[in-house]
């Protein structure tokens, strides 16, 4: 048995996003997934000699907007470098990518644990190009190589070695997957690589403060494989150092067939890609006002929703989690509550029959847009006791949806509206005690639970029209004479 009590993992992550820009970092090529291969391949993409590449200022912006809603400080001034190394599918010969200034410095994403809530401290988010891709599964004998990702936006977002699980490791690349998705700088797509994340792990001893020499699972492609590689990694690491082995720097891959990792090659400390400023593009400046302005056209992020509406509106956690886990039900919320003061009466709409009825008919919250005010209003009838939810729910709100019309005069015209007139409540009351005189004389007996049952039946007869106070006290005094 391994004595894994005695060791502390220490990780550091480096994710990187493709950004949704629809143009590459440099050139206009179209960055769309899917295209038949080589075929958004510019001579700027290629490299050829004698082309200019310039900047991308949409891709500039988003990786601004990331920093900043992670509290990262902006660079002002900023340039690319040129990052040299052979790879079959960098036609260049180097990547552009941004060495000593990165553009978002520091910085933290916040993950809420068993444990309570966490920050991971980031390092960097730096712009890069990406490569282009071999592709090795087509032919037995040759590589094939598709250049149309090749200068594709990336922002590439490591964080220091300061998580010390799998689990958070998890989180954490699901809170940042919600947050570029939140802001609209990247699709979060990892089955087709717009989300890739390299896991570097350690481990060391509890209580020392050096870090152990490290290794770097590259390539993960889903949040399921990153838990598993770096759960992998730890225990394999703690094993060696168990048993006298020793710790090479390496890069490894993962192998989802089995849920393990093997070594691609040995790291050598120092790589020398030979860095230096790319001649080809103009270092740039970022001013103040352009940051404020980019600043000034942030969403509310989920943090700060999770604050407002638990001191504004009483929400409890678990709505707000719920609510804040897709920015457009999000926003939907936000548009409905500008409109009603009954809270957490719409998020329960909202988890509730809004989504299954959005689930059913295949459909998202832009085919809400117009409902708000019927919406607001179905509300006010609900909770004001006019209308049982459950025929709102099932009726009213499914007619108004095929047809959009007031859901007063809706539930109107289709005779739903509840009653509290005792008259009408007091027919079905007989009508019930009559039928079940067994119960009845139980619950004079002193069986006083049974009330539930009969109110129950009224529900049930009056297809939930009789107002359920109303028709407790009238039970109530009729079973008391
Ligand atoms: P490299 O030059 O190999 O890419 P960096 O120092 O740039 O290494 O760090 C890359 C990532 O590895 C960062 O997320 C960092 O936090 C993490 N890291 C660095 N050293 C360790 C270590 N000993 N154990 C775990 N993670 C580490
Ligand atoms: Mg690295």
């Amino acid at each position: 048995m391994l004595n894994m009590g005695k060791y502390e993992a220490v990780i550091g992550l480096e994710i990187h996003a493709q950004l949704s820009t629809n143009s590459k970092l440099f050139c206009g090529d179209a960055t769309s997934f899917g295209a038949e291969p080589n075929t958004h391949v510019s001579p700027i993409t290629l490299g050829h000699p004698g082309t200019l590449p310039k900047t991308n200022t949409k891709a500039v912006e988003y990786a601004i907007k990331m920093g900043l809603a992670c509290g990262c400080a902006i660079a002002e001034d900023n340039y690319f470098a040129r990052k040299n190394y052979f790879y079959p599918d960098l036609p260049k010969g180097y990547q552009i990518s941004q060495h000593t200034t990165p553009i978002c410095v520091g910085g933290n994403v916040i993950i809420k644990t068993s444990e309570g809530e966490k920050s991971i401290q980031l390092n960097r988010i730096h712009l890069e190009e990406d490569a282009g891709k071999s592709i090795h599964d087509v032919s037995p004998v040759d590589t094939l190589i598709d250049l149309n990702r090749a200068g594709t936006p990336l922002i590439e977002m490591v964080t220091e070695p300061c998580i010390h699980s799998a689990e958070d490791a998890f989180l954490y690349v699901t809170e940042v997957r919600k947050l570029v998705r939140w802001l609209g700088v990247c699709d979060g797509n990892m089955e087709e690589g717009s989300l890739r994340c390299d896991a570097n792990v350690s481990v060391r001893l509890k209580g020392e403060t050096t870090l152990g020499t490290k290794v770097e699972v590259k390539n993960l492609n889903s949040i399921r494989n990153i838990k598993k590689a770096i759960e992998f990694e730890i225990e394999r690491l703690i094993h060696l150092k168990e048993t006298g082995g020793t710790i090479i720097q390496q890069t490894r891959s993962f192998d989802a067939s089995n849920d393990t990792t093997f070594s691609i090659r040995d790291k050598e400390d120092a790589n020398d890609y030979r860095y230096f400023p790319d001649p080809d593009l103009a270092p740039f400046h970022l001013t103040p006002a352009y940051i404020d302005s980019i600043s000034a056209s942030l969403p509310a992020l989920p943090n700060q929703l999770k604050v407002e509406w638990k001191t504004k509106y009483g929400l409890p956690d678990y709505d707000i989690d719920q609510l804040c886990e897709h920015k457009d039900e999000a926003d939907f919320y936000i548009a409905w509550t500008k409109q009603t003061k009954h809270y957490k009466a719409a998020a329960n709409w909202i988890t509730g029959p809004i989504r299954e009825y959005l689930h059913e008919t295949h459909s998202n919250y832009t085919t809400l847009e117009n409902a708000i005010p019927y919406l607001v209003e179905l509300l006010e009838l609900v909770e004001s006791g006019q209308l049982n939810f459950s025929v709102a729910s099932s009726k009213v709100f499914k007619g108004i949806m095929q047809n959009p019309q007031s859901p007063n005069k809706f539930a109107q015209e289709n005779n739903l509206l509840q009653t509290n007139s005792a008259d009408e409540i007091n027919g079905w009351v007989e009508q019930v005690l009559a039928a079940n005189p067994e119960k009845v004389a139980e619950y004079k007996k002193g069986k006083k639970g049974l009330i539930g049952l009969f109110v129950g039946e009224v529900k049930k007869i009056s297809k939930g029209k009789a107002d359920p106070k109303v028709v407790t006290q009238l039970l109530e005094a009729q079973l008391s004479k």
